[in-house]
């Protein structure tokens, strides 16, 4: 049995890196955080990403200020699909108006929940290019616990291919 905790290289093609960053983009125009998943298949310890999914998203205010939420029919309906496809979650990624970190109302929000997930904000609605540098990567452990990775170790386990 695989599992996602096992992952320790993922493979993600510049096209869903940019389809990603593209969304983002879009709705920090409007003043939106923005979401979006990687999904992928698994082969031992590395993980190939295919497609980025853009899931249906509101947006609410929170304590904390904005924040984007899907919900459980959206969720519902990607898992069915995944299931399908054969394929599983392994990133979800999503923007902030301002600094990149995980919120408690993100931790809360969480869409990815397998351990070995991987969480990332980028900064200031996207408006820099994709840059793992800048971005806040995180990964679930096995107590449920978002675990900060710093840049390098990020760096060191995401290649993006051109
Ligand atoms: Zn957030």
């Amino acid at each position: 049995m695989i599992r996602i905790a096992d992952v320790t290289a993922l493979s993600v093609p510049r096209n869903c890196v940019d389809e990603l960053h593209t969304h983002l983009r879009k709705v920090g125009r409007d003043g939106h955080e923005g979401l979006g998943l990687w999904v992928g298949r698994q082969a031992g310890h590395h993980f190939q990403v295919f497609k980025t999914l853009i899931p249906a998203q509101r947006h609410i205010r929170t304590g904390d200020g904005v924040c984007v939420v899907t919900g459980p029919e959206e969720l519902h309906r990607i898992n069915v699909w995944l299931y399908t496809e054969k394929l599983a979650l392994i990133a979800q990624i999503h923007s902030h108006p301002g600094q990149a970190y995980h919120s408690s109302t993100d931790d809360e929000y969480a869409i990815a929940t397998t351990v070995g997930c991987l969480s990332l904000v980028v900064p200031n609605f996207a408006r820099a290019p994709f840059d793992l540098g800048n971005i806040a990567s995180y990964r679930l452990d096995g107590r449920g616990v978002w675990r900060a990775l710093t840049a390098g170790e990020a760096a060191r386990m995401i290649s993006i291919e051109d």
